[in-house]
Formats: structure tokens, sequence, C-alpha cells
């Protein structure tokens, strides 16, 4: 007669579908042990194990923790009690999730810390192209893209750049050539960023990156060029002349979130001391508070970032300013929690956008935008602002408009920031 196959056997034959193979050991063997007792299936030991995994990634109380409470006030026998129990956790991991996260004075630690290499490749991949994120169901602004690298060095905990291209940033070999061979209309405007598959200044001028981009936008008066950063890099910038049509825009955040979820990236301070001597040096700069993070303390944060702004630049300095809030796609959740580190920015309230992405609730991100964009109350008439992947119902709660069509706002913004 055949025999049913042991528990534990079953259970190595399940693991390596679930995160049970990459918890810290402690964790591990706890939800083994959870396993074993209450016979789970696949799909609940899926479950367990992505709890654990969360518990650790968001220095939370463990698992097992989390557990005994459970088993402290949760009643019944059997099957049903185990059902209770998974219920339990559910609603435990989910009130911590909804909560103003904490962050803890000693900061988060993020997945090991990697060396990524530059290097020079010639492919046939197009350079030129739409914003990933880009969607008719959102007021979106059009950007365009070239992607002159592909890798970063940064370890954002909300970034899955890295975990697609590795430890080696490949730069396009060939990248003047290719620029040339862009096809654009001369009777229409262009925004087109640099700083969607990497950072636009990380790398310096090496390969003649810049050398090359900023002569593109020298011979495209009706393109805006973008270079976005994280980085305080901006010596070859400020060594030579900038085309009027280049804005250099700084991705913001609090320090709070900086220290804790952009490992690797240049502080708060230094970013704005850089953003300061281009912006001195007669170069348009821009600002992106993307992605806006709940946390306790947020309100304070933000409001201190935009003050610092207010006092040390003058409206005229700034092209435009844009806010968007933590948006992921299931894939890069799924790899977060693969990758592992500590981080808190899956410990949140997620719920699907139009396109399925999960973000927060829509009255949170409101919230969250109408308190930083009233901080810029002495600039709004000045200066373009503009929310992210967001519908028109929030842009009219937040900044009172929004576009009829996404063409519409394309142009409107490259005819504002080229002609101002
Ligand atoms: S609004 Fe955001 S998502 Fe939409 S095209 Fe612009 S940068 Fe991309």
């Amino acid at each position: 007669m055949k025999q049913r196959p042991a528990y534990d056997q079953k259970l190595a034959g399940m693991q390596d579908d679930t995160l049970l193979v990459v918890l810290n050991p402690d964790a591990r063997a706890f939800v083994r042990q959870l396993a074993a007792t209450y016979r789970f299936s696949f799909q609940e030991l899926r479950m367990v194990s992505q709890a654990g995994r969360d518990l650790e990634m968001w220095r939370e109380a463990s698992l097992r923790e989390l557990w005994e409470q459970a088993e402290a006030t949760v009643s019944g026998e059997g099957r049903e009690r185990k059902k209770a129990l998974l219920r339990e956790l559910d609603c435990r991991l989910a009130a911590l999730a909804s909560s103003e996260k904490t962050y803890p004075d000693d900061p988060l630690r993020g997945p090991a810390h990697r060396t990524v290499r530059l290097e020079e490749s010639t492919t046939e991949r197009a350079l030129f192209g739409r914003c990933a994120a880009y969607s008719d169901r959102t007021v979106c602004c059009g950007l365009h893209t070239i992607d002159a690298v592909m890798g970063c060095p940064f370890s954002c905990s909300y970034c899955t750049i890295q975990t697609f291209y590795g430890d080696v940033a490949e730069m396009q070999a060939d990248l003047a050539d290719r620029l040339h061979e862009i096809e654009l209309q001369p009777d229409r405007l262009y925004h087109i960023g640099t700083g969607q598959a990497s950072d636009s200044l990380v790398w310096g001028d090496r390969g003649g990156i810049l050398e090359a981009l900023l002569e593109f936008a020298a011979e495209n008066p009706n393109v805006l060029l973008e270079l976005k950063t994280k980085s305080d890099n901006v010596d070859t910038l400020l060594a030579r002349e900038i085309p009027r049509n280049v804005v250099c825009s700084w991705s913001l955040n609090t320090d709070t979130i900086i220290r804790n979820e952009e490992h690797g990236t240049a502080s708060l301070r230094r970013r704005l001391l850089a953003a300061r001597s281009l912006a001195e040096s007669g170069t348009r700069v821009a600002f992106h508070f993307h992605p806006m993070v709940h946390y306790h303390g947020w309100r304070d944060e933000y409001g201190d970032v935009a003050a610092s702004l207010v006092s040390d630049f003058a409206p005229c300095q700034v092209a435009f300013i844009s806010m968007g809030s933590m948006t992921l796609i299931r894939p890069v959740v799924r790899q977060i929690r693969k990758r592992g580190g500590e981080t808190k920015i899956l410990q949140m309230q997620m719920v699907p956008d139009p396109h399925g992405k999960l973000t927060y609730p829509e009255e949170l991100k409101v919230e969250m935008f109408r308190h930083l964009y009233s901080a810029f109350r002495p600039w709004q008439e000045d200066v373009f602002f503009y929310l992210c992947m967001e519908t028109a119902p929030v842009w009219e709660a937040v900044l009172g408009r929004a576009y009829a069509t996404n063409e519409l706002f394309e142009q409107d913004f490259a005819r504002r920031c080229l002609s101002s």
C-alpha cells in the first residue's frame, strides 16, 4: 500500500515557493514548528512565512510574539482554532500596517551593501521612450525618457532598479550618436527625463554621458531636458555652461526617510547644498517629493523640508515641484520581500489604484499632498506644481485644478518651463 508522505516531506516540497527559505533562522525554525503542529496547507505556509518576513523587515514584534499573543486570545480547537489564529495574525499585521509607523533612532539596515560597476555597452535597445508609468487613466505629464544608463548604485528600499540590473550599470557606448538618431517633431514640445533607469548625476560625466546629453539639449530647444538625482554630484554641471532648457531636479524626502529608506544616497542637507550651488550658477532646479511616506512625524518633517526650500531658493530658480505617493506594482512588492534588509516601506495600508498598483488610500494621499502643498503657499502662484500618477479627483482635491487630457498637461508643462 502506498504510504502518505510525512508532513516534513510535504513541507520540504512546499517551502521553496514561499518566503520560509529567506526568513532569519529563528523565525524559520518557528514557522516550521507551527507548520508541523497545525499541518499548514501551502497557502497557510505562504501567508505565515510572509507575515514573518514582513515583521523582521519592519523591525516590529517577532512572529513568535504575535502568534503567542494570538494564542492567548483565541479559543476553539483543531481546524477552527487554526483558522481563527491565522485571522488574528492577519488582523494584527493589518493594524501595524495601517498605523503611523515609527522609525527607530538607530536607522533601519537595508540590504547588504553592493558595489555597482559602470560598463559601456553597445546595444540596440531603444534609448528613447515614454515614462513606464504613463497612463491615460491618471493625469500624466507625458514624460519621455532617455535611458543613457540602466542601473543604479543607490539602494532605495522602494525601488527595484538595482534588482533588475544587478551589479553592473550599463551605459550606452555610442551615446552621442544614438541621441542624434532620436526623431523629434520640430513643432512639438517635449519633457525628457534621464533619471528613470538610473540616477542622472551619480556617474558624473564618465564616458561623456553628461556632455552628450547637454549637447542634445542644446541642439533641441523644443526639449525640456531633466537630469534627476539623489546625489550631490554637480561638479561637471558647475564647470560648464548649461543650456537654458536643462533643469536639474532633486528627488527629496525627509531626513527620516532618507536615513532609513534611501541607502547610499546623499543626505538631505547635501542634496540641498548641491541644488543651491547649481541654482546660484544660473541653472534652474526642480524638486520631486516622491514617494511621500506616511509615518509618525511626517507632517512636521515634510513641512520643514518645504520651509527650507522656500527660505533658501527664489521661486524664479525653481522650474517645478511634483508630489507623489508610495505606489508599488505587485512584482516589486515580491522583489522587496525577497531582497530583504530592514524597511518599513511595505508597512502601509495598501489599496489598489486605477491600474491595480498598490498605494495609500485616497483620503490619506489627499491629506499628505494638501499638507505639503500648503507649506509651499508663498510659491503657489509662481512655481509649477503637479502630482505624479494621480487621478483627476485627487488633483482637484489638492491643487483645485486638473487637465482634460494628458496631451494638454504635457504641452502646458513644457511651455511653462521652457518659457520661464
Ligand atoms: S505624471 Fe508621473 S507617471 Fe505620469 S508620465 Fe509623468 S512622471 Fe510618468
